[in-house]
């Protein structure tokens, strides 16, 4: 275990103006306050926070981080609050601690190994500052460090298999590439330590056999480039047993040679150098088709930059070839934080990489720069989203703003459909409820439960919001086919005949409909009437029925279930049944009129003409605006419907009541009459008048206009 005094020394090595003090007292008060626990090892707890600080020093980060590390066991295993570390620390430390502890609650919530990869996601998007996770990721190392001393083999498994899964991952999302490549490795000797030994041995057989073949080779390289006048460092290593296994696992080959397995590295000092060496070595050696790769021109994911070549290099040796500047070589091998030192100008030296730490802890912190900072807009592509857990314990990544309706959805279709209800963390909360990282939600659901149209007005996601639609679609479908079998049964009925399944079906083709219940809904909705149906089904009947004047109205009078589809008896489509349905007063539409609908919460639908001045209040309401339209329905075609004139008439005798002669002898009736304003020579008044549809009122107009008596006439709007 790192001792006080080293653990200083070991900091302020890199960091001359640490808190030396601050670093002694937490040093201090961690060793008193997991005072006698113990690890598996037998080792006393506070060994275990004392090593992660010390790991963390090897990557020079600055005091912050040191601190956490040796905290971040004392909220989580002792009885210490975040407040004491606050007081005794700082608020910094504190919150940073305190992220620490919140990813290893969540940790417990999830053993599920197929959630991995939202898991990884999570951690990204809850590390809103990036040392929380580099503290968590050097924890985790020392745990598995010490993995052997765990008893149970089941718990080392799964321990081992959760750092494949989601350690791993993260170490080299964030480019730290030192602490991936050893997670990789502990985590191997746990799961198949028998492939593991089974390749140590052969290594270890193929180097004794080739001797110093790995500095031959170098050597060579090193010439190769001097003699093209390069200034270049070249280095080579054994791949980790975990790269050779996967490279076997991949190709299905095992390696018979040590130069199968080795890795060479040149490092130049800028990228016109880089591509310099790449052209040496292609023009003395033969190329491996297929193995080169430039990510110098396209980087990875991760920011990782180098080309990748291989050849069949000196001694008919076949080897890859990395070869990358300076820059790009801390960057593979530390991550984001060497992308920091360089551009200080000051490579690979001591004292000063914590600083790229430090720049960009300030632009996470402040969010300035973000296109200069891969790794920010990295975390940043998790911030659009939400994690939130089923009661069983899995993960379901859901878009920011989502509701417990979403969540439904996305866990099963049917939860969706039949929720009632939700709680979230234990307390229940409204469907609106806007779900949070790590939130546990519990979603209530009844079988009487049917998807609402309000749902649609909060759901974000796709899927929720298609299933609502869906729905309601299908919910007035079947509406219209009960009033259209209804329709047609009773027209067949009326001449004598049956309207039989089979008999519908044989004209389905005519009006290419794919089913008797389409026809139905056609018939329903008005697209078909009663009559073109039972033409088609006996086209014999033509002759008689044209002979009849009038089709018979009034024996196809709305059913009861029929009303809701209709404003005061008037058919529009694009309703939603179930919902009220009134005109507007401000404009009065009229059938022939285009028409928008305008939903009131707990009010229903307001149908406006299209260019009513009261939509303007709704323009950036989107949401709630329906389009609609009149239905061309026979039902209902002789309704009258109320239009509101705007008028100014002489105030003169006989004035009105020429006024009144006009509208009755163009088929108006009055309904209501109001003064609005009342001068010695005019009147001004609003006329209510019963009218068949928009242009009845549009003939009684032009009929005014040509009154002696009248002096404007106007359609009233808004
Ligand atoms: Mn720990």
């Amino acid at each position: 275990m790192l001792r006080q005094l080293e653990l200083v020394e070991r900091v302020k090595s890199y960091d001359p103006d640490v808190d030396e003090d601050a670093l002694n007292r937490a040093y201090v008060f961690v060793t008193n306050a997991h005072g006698h626990q113990r690890r598996a090892s037998g080792d006393p707890y506070y060994s275990h926070p004392i090593e992660v600080a010390g790991i963390l020093t090897e990557l020079k980060l600055d005091e912050a981080t040191i601190l956490t590390a040796l905290l971040h066991d004392i909220v989580e295993d002792t009885d210490t609050p975040v407040s004491k570390i606050e007081e005794l620390f700082g608020g910094h430390v504190a919150r940073l601690v305190d992220g620490v502890t919140k990813l290893s609650q969540l940790e417990l919530k999830s053993e599920r190994s197929k959630q991995a990869e939202n898991f990884r996601k999570l951690f990204m998007a809850m590390s809103q500052d990036i040392r929380v996770l580099l503290v968590k990721l050097a924890d985790r190392l020392h745990n598995m460090r010490t993995l052997r001393f765990i008893s149970s083999e089941e718990k080392r498994r799964r321990i081992a298999k959760e750092t494949m899964e989601i350690y791993v991952p993260l170490a080299e999302r964030i480019g730290l590439h030192r602490f991936k490549e050893e997670l990789e490795d502990l985590s191997f000797k746990e799961l198949n330590p028998d492939a593991r030994d089974s390749i140590l041995t052969r290594l270890g057989f193929l180097k004794e056999k080739g001797e110093d073949l790995t500095q031959r080779i170098i050597d060579r390289l090193n010439r190769d480039m001097a003699e093209a006048g390069l200034e270049a460092w070249v280095s080579g290593r054994i791949k980790t047993p975990f790269s050779i296994w996967g490279k076997m696992q991949k190709r299905n080959v095992a390696f018979e040679q040590l130069s199968d397995i080795m890795a060479f590295r040149i490092v130049v000092k800028s990228v016109p150098d880089a591509y310099q060496a790449l052209g040496i070595l292609h023009s003395r050696y033969p190329v491996v088709p297929g193995r080169f790769k430039d990510y110098i021109s396209t980087p990875k994911p991760n920011g990782y930059k180098s080309l990748h070549t291989g050849l069949i290099g000196p001694e008919q040796h076949r080897i890859e070839v990395q070869i990358r500047t300076r820059e790009m070589h801390e960057f593979a091998e530390l991550g984001v934080a060497a992308h920091w030192s360089y551009k200080e100008g000051v490579p690979n030296t001591d004292g000063r990489q914590y600083r790229w730490v430090r720049e960009l802890l300030d632009i996470l912190d402040h969010a300035s720069d973000p296109e200069e900072f891969l790794e920010h807009t990295k975390l940043e592509m998790f911030q659009d989203q939400v994690f939130c857990f089923t009661p069983r314990g899995e993960i379901i990544a859901l878009p920011r703003g989502a509701c417990p309706v979403d969540f439904a959805y996305a866990v099963h279709s049917d939860l969706g459909d039949t929720c009632v209800g939700a709680k979230v963390n234990g307390r229940v909360v409204p469907l609106r409820y806007q779900l949070q990282n790590g939130d546990q939600v519990e979603v209530m659901n009844s079988r009487a439960q049917t998807p609402s149209p309000d749902w649609e007005k909060f759901c974000v996601t796709g899927k929720a919001r298609a299933r609502i639609r869906r729905f309601i679609r299908q919910k007035k479908k079947s509406e219209y086919m009960e009033l259209g079998r209804e329709v047609l049964h009773r027209k067949f009925k009326e001449e004598g005949l049956e309207a039989t399944e089979k008999g519908l079906a044989g004209v389905l083709g005519k009006f290419r409909l794919d089913g008797v219940d389409d026809l139905y809904a056609e018939v329903g909705s008005g697209n078909l009437t009663g009559r073109e149906v039972m033409l088609a089904v006996f086209p014999g009947l033509k002759e008689e029925i044209r002979k009849q004047k009038t089709e018979p109205l009034e024996k196809l009078k709305p059913k009861p279930q029929a009303k809701h589809h209709r404003a005061n008896g008037i058919p529009i489509d694009g309703l939603i049944p179930g919902m009220a349905v009134h005109y507007a007063q401000c404009c009065h539409p009229l059938r022939g009129d285009r028409i928008v609908g305008i939903v009131n919460t707990g009010k229903g639908v307001t149908v406006h003409t299209i260019d009513c001045e009261t939509l303007e209040a709704f323009q950036d309401m989107p949401e709630r605006w329906i389009d609609l339209s009149w239905s061309d329905d026979p039902e209902g075609a002789s309704d009258m419907q109320m239009g509101r004139l705007h008028l100014v008439v002489a105030n003169e005798p006989g004035g009105l009541g020429n006024l009144s002669t006009v509208i009755g002898k163009h088929g108006g009736n009055i309904s209501n009459l109001k003064f609005t304003n009342r001068k010695p020579d005019f009147f001004e008044m609003l006329v209510d008048v019963e009218v068949r549809d928009a242009k009845h009122l549009v003939d009684i107009i032009a009929a005014l206009r040509a009154t002696p008596a009248v002096s404007t006439v106007e359609r009233q709007r808004g």
